[in-house]
């Protein structure tokens, strides 16, 4: 059975870039006939995108189109999560542990903050909410998750932000290393002064405490430190893979294979990597399957060769989530 659950219905920051994505994606399902870069063609353009950005991403609309790429890719199961910081009221949350200092990082990160903090989560809630009955009737159920961000001794801060709202299911992620947002491209130089083997020390310890915080039906991405293509000879990661492993399988704590690293980002390589897929999986960890996608388009990606990739390894099932509850699915 195909699933999707890790998907994102809109994020910051908002630019040209961004809007010429969102084109692309509405183009995807609803083709313009005039010719591409005439004046007709940017007139119409100019029409749907001003239509998508007046009725935001928690617009029906917009999330059907969700609804139709996964009944043309098969896909039986959906679960969005917007990101945490996607709402205004975690501010105090990422204020607290986030570097947002008036050093250089902190203000790049404060202005970050500003252009992505920009919904309610109740909207958010509401919206998946109450199209699951339209999904339903479709054949394909939706889940409502949240990819809520795992910082050092924020268990409590955390747990109190997450108890707001009844979830299908929480993924716990790391994107940050000592209030440092290491996935942000505007940040990437840093890794080049670092000492690589350290630093992954340091992050996996950040994804072990996560992991046994036990806050999270599953820890997503598990190795997306390597997003830029830094990272050390991988034999010498392989005792830290393993320790993730044991933390997982002690938690009873599922995970993902997620493709967003692979079809998004300079590495090229699916999370986790083919090595540590093969500790995790030598461990007996359960998995489920994502995109990690942030258009309506890419929902699905790469979701066909991952459940191949499981099934070569021997799975028979893969996890899915309803109310906080684990639910086995046979991958046939
Ligand atoms: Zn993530
Ligand atoms: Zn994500």
């Amino acid at each position: 059975m195909k699933v999707d659950y890790h998907l994102h219905l809109e994020e910051g920051p908002y630019s040209f870039r961004w809007l010429d994505r969102t084109n692309q994606a509405l183009n995807h399902f609803h083709p313009l006939d005039e010719k591409p870069h005439t004046i007709e063609w940017i007139k119409k353009s100019e029409i749907r995108i001003s239509n998508r950005l007046n009725k935001g991403c928690y617009s029906e609309e917009w999330l059907d189109l969700y609804l139709q790429e996964s009944l043309t890719k098969g896909i039986k199961e959906v679960g969005i999560v917007d990101h945490l910081y996607r709402f205004h009221e975690t501010r105090s949350y990422y204020e607290k542990y986030m570097d947002v200092t008036s050093s250089d990082l902190g203000a790049l990160q404060q202005k970050w903050l500003d252009q992505v903090m920009t919904e309610s989560i109740f909207d958010f809630v509401e919206t998946i909410n109450k199209a699951k009955e339209r999904w339903q009737k479709k054949g394909v159920v939706l889940r409502l998750g949240i990819e809520s961000d795992y910082f050092p001794g924020c268990e409590e801060d955390l747990k109190k932000l997450l108890s707001m709202v009844e979830w299908d299911y929480i993924i716990g992620s790391v994107h940050f290393l000592k209030g440092w947002g290491f996935d942000n491209p505007e940040t990437q130089d840093r890794f080049e002064s670092m000492d690589l083997l350290k630093t992954y020390e340091d992050f996996f310890e950040v994804v072990e405490m996560a992991i046994r915080s036990e806050l999270f039906d599953f820890v997503a991405h598990l190795d997306n430190l390597k997003v830029f293509n830094h990272r050390p000879d991988e034999k010498e990661l392989f005792p830290l893979y393993q320790k993730i492993a044991k933390a997982l399988v002690q938690t009873d704590t599922a995970t993902e294979i997620n493709a967003g690293l692979f079809y998004r980002y300079p590495v090229q390589e699916m999370c986790p990597s083919p090595m540590f897929l093969s500790v995790l999986a030598d461990h007996g960890v359960v998995f489920t399957l994502s995109s990690d996608s942030h258009f309506p388009d890419d929902l699905g990606k790469h979701v066909s060769d991952n459940l191949l990739t499981l099934k070569k390894l021997g799975y028979t099932e893969l996890v899915t989530f309803n109310k906080r509850k684990r639910v086995m699915k046979p991958i046939q």
